[in-house]
């Protein structure tokens, strides 16, 4: 099949999802009530944290889910981009208390990381196949054992979705340390970004310039791209108490890309 069918064919299967279907119903921004009772119930169970005690620090990529009881701290490439005062800050607060740091293969975060390093730099990591992954594998080993938390490296055949492109309808922006929409059903949740870092005391100017990021590469050729416009757009739902702030943080960052990205925000 031609990349472009199985980019069509992602498309119409994520937009059979009734979360989509909800917000595209939705008057306005406030997405506080607009479940009815049985969709409120399995939204509920993403903020369920009793049974996701491990958290693990893995990549806000739609393809890169936890394993069944851990918690997604998803933050691009594991912090890969972040400047370096507020990985330290980071490694600060969550030293001892995280159980995982993940890479993945394919990593778009570690792939803009790379490509900013000097040509001197770039020759440490011509060992792999892929240059950008071995970067990014080296860098979350050693934040893991800043951290005192455990290293992987997740290939293609543990990740969801496709080698090729980015099928996430959205990004779940939140600064709510309970939200993790990971093991929601695929019939109700559409493939999606997840960037929490807010809720975790990242600082805002990093995180905002992590959603222009991820947002970008939805956007763009290696995601759904032209396929959303205006009607069809690009949701960035903002989540946590202060919800409403935060969304108008979003539009900020993201005025460049214009109405093909719409913001919506759920308070709790
Ligand atoms: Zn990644």
């Amino acid at each position: 099949m031609e990349q472009s069918e199985l980019l069509k064919n992602a498309w119409e299967e994520s937009d059979k999802t009734q979360l989509i279907g909800i917000i595209r119903e939705a008057q306005g921004e406030d997405l506080g009530k607009v479940f009815a009772p049985e969709q409120k119930k399995i939204w509920d169970s993403a903020f369920d944290t009793e049974q996701k005690k491990e958290k693990v620090l893995i990549c806000s990529d739609e393809r890169i889910q936890p394993a069944p009881g851990e918690f997604k701290m998803g933050v691009a490439g594991q912090l890969i981009l972040a400047p370096l005062d507020v990985q330290t800050k980071f490694i600060h607060d969550w030293k001892g208390k995280i159980k995982f740091v993940r890479s993945h293969s394919g990593c778009g975060a570690a792939g803009l990381a790379y490509q900013k390093l000097s040509p001197e730099e770039k020759n440490q990591y011509q060992d792999g196949d892929n240059p950008a992954d071995e970067y990014g594998k080296l860098f979350s080993a050693d934040l893991a054992s800043k951290l005192g938390a455990d290293f992987e490296h997740i290939p293609f055949s543990r990740m969801r979705g496709s080698e090729d492109f980015h099928d996430a309808r959205m990004i779940f922006w939140s600064a709510d340390p309970e939200f993790d929409p990971s093991e929601l059903d695929n019939d109700f949740l559409p493939p999606h970004f997840l960037a929490n870092g807010l809720a975790y005391g990242l600082e805002p100017e990093y995180c905002k310039e992590e959603l222009k990021i991820l947002s970008g590469i939805g956007l763009g050729g290696h995601g759904f791209g032209e396929l959303f416009t205006p009607d069809n757009p690009f949701y960035v739902i903002s989540l946590g108490k202060n919800a409403k702030e935060i969304n108008g943080l979003a539009k900020e960052a993201l005025k460049e890309f214009g109405d093909r990205v719409k913001f919506k925000y759920i308070k709790r």
